[in-house]
């Protein structure tokens, strides 16, 4: 069966070179020229990846991430013509799984989409089989309890909903409790080895970790930073 791609982009001519080459390429695509109507295909087709315009009409590209993040965990690669770090990183703690910049060439787009299509397949075998496996569900760190098999955290008994990738990167890092962990293999072990984005990402994520896990999160104890070397889980 083949992967199922939505392209939201207002530019026709290059929307239409986007739609000519992935079909060409075995996908099935559909495309919208604004982010209302893209957000509509995106609930109704149910695409297996999404590649999204930031500047369109209607609805922009971070909008649309933002409404599809709290419905559905399809991964989303952002199209820009701006290059500032900060759209990276709004685009990241939205929820889009990756950024290439405009213009790009279409090999290394291909590529894009098809390395995100593996990583997204291979975690969610992954978190499948840990959800088949009870010993495996839940991790306690005093107050804190991470439970796998419901894909929730509860501190002091209080149920905090994390995005999937944060989840991913918590459990990671509490697998590993007292070790230090460099960014690199992080992005490796929770992005996949062949992420484009850089360390970047990483800090962002565990920023992010920490304002929901951290009593203080300009202290944080439960994940410290390693100078020179990334990130450490205290148990
Ligand atoms: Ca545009």
């Amino acid at each position: 069966m083949s992967d199922r791609l939505l392209i939201v982009e207002d530019e026709s001519v290059l929307r239409e070179t986007l739609v000519y080459n992935f079909e060409h390429e075995g996908y099935e695509v559909k495309s919208a020229e604004n982010g209302k109507e893209g957000l509509r295909l995106a609930r109704e087709w149910h695409p297996d990846l999404i590649l999204l315009d930031v500047m369109l009409p209607e609805m922009n590209g971070f909008e649309v991430t933002k409404a599809l993040r709290a419905e559905q965990d399809v991964p989303i690669l952002l199209l820009t013509a701006r290059t500032e770090e900060i759209d990276r990183v709004v685009g990241f703690e939205i929820g889009a799984d990756d950024y290439i910049t405009k213009p790009f060439g279409m090999r290394e787009l291909m590529a894009r989409v098809k390395t995100r299509l593996k990583t997204h397949r291979l975690i969610h075998s992954e978190k499948d089989e840990a959800a088949a496996d009870d010993s495996r569900g839940e991790m306690v760190f005093g107050n804190l309890q991470i439970d796998r098999k419901r894909y929730e955290i509860r501190i002091n008994d209080q149920v905090i909903t994390l995005k999937p990738r944060e989840m991913d990167l918590l459990c990671y890092l509490a697998e590993n409790s007292g070790r230090a962990i460099s960014r690199d293999e992080l992005l490796s072990q929770v992005w996949g080895w062949d992420y484009y984005g850089g360390s970047r990402t990483v800090d962002v994520h565990i920023r992010w970790l920490r304002s929901k896990i951290e009593e203080n999160p300009s202290q944080p104890k439960r994940i410290v930073t390693v100078f020179g070397k990334g990130y450490r889980f205290e148990g």
